[in-house]
């Protein structure tokens, strides 16, 4: 390991050139975290999104038609981007080259966005990986996430939440087979301080948001009043009104 890669390694973002380069493209900049291209192509959302999954909606409605007519365990929801050009670049990079350091590139926008939306949480938790996930990537991205929203509007984060189980292969599954499978993942410690307490989820991607949804029903059950989600981006569902 060079000198370089070592230090980038123990400060994260690296005490040479590697800040001021584009997270993306990699070009030289002068502050910030992306060249004047890259931040139009971080395609944020808008004021047409899920009020229960927080995804972009091509039209103005309350919730997307995965959520409409459900019952859900998500009061309230809201995501950063979409799911697509350059944050999934960065997301990619980040979750699976080490890549940490990217993350803290938006948690001024989590902390405007979390201020704006009024989510006034008692607590921050995260989307927990198992353990034996955890020790292979060497951290978790939704907790770095997290903690860095609780440190810049000062909640506590709630760490109880266990994945106990892991869930390989939602991705082949419909979104009962995900509910089901996801029913028994998670365990929750410490349930005593969450009773009538608002618990802010923080994760990375929405994808279907059956993982939050599970999750956010295990927290109500433990007595959680209410329950909110923040991702970074989601993927944008096929709207067909
Ligand atoms: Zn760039
Ligand atoms: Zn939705």
């Amino acid at each position: 390991m060079s000198l370089k890669s070592f230090i980038d390694k123990i400060f994260g973002k690296g005490l040479f050139n590697t800040k001021w380069k584009c997270l993306v493209c990699e070009k030289e900049i002068f502050e910030g975290y992306f060249c004047d291209e890259c931040k139009s192509k971080l395609l944020r959302i808008g004021n047409a999104y899920c009020d229960h999954c927080g995804r972009k909606l091509n039209v103005s409605a309350a919730f997307c038609t995965t959520c409409k007519g459900r019952l859900v365990n998500v009061d309230k929801a809201r995501s950063l981007f979409e799911y697509r050009g350059a944050v999934s670049i960065l997301i990619k990079k980040a979750k699976y080259s080490g890549a940490k350091y990217i993350y803290d590139a938006f948690t001024e926008d989590l902390k405007n966005l979390y201020l704006k939306t009024c989510f006034n949480a008692d607590y921050i938790t995260f989307v927990p990986s198992t353990e034996k996930a955890e020790k292979e990537r060497g951290y978790n991205q939704s907790r770095i996430l997290a903690e860095n929203l609780s440190g810049a509007v000062n909640v506590p984060m709630f760490t109880g939440v266990k994945k106990v189980k892991d869930t390989p292969h939602q991705a082949g599954l419909n979104r009962k087979e995900r509910a089901e499978n996801l029913k028994t993942a998670f365990r929750i410690v410490n349930k005593k301080s969450l009773v009538g307490k608002s618990v802010l989820i923080v994760d990375d991607v929405t994808t279907t948001g059956a993982t939050s949804e599970a999750l956010a029903g295990k927290l109500k059950r433990a007595g959680a009043s209410k329950v909110y989600l923040m991702t970074l981006c989601s993927v944008t569902p096929e709207e067909k009104f």
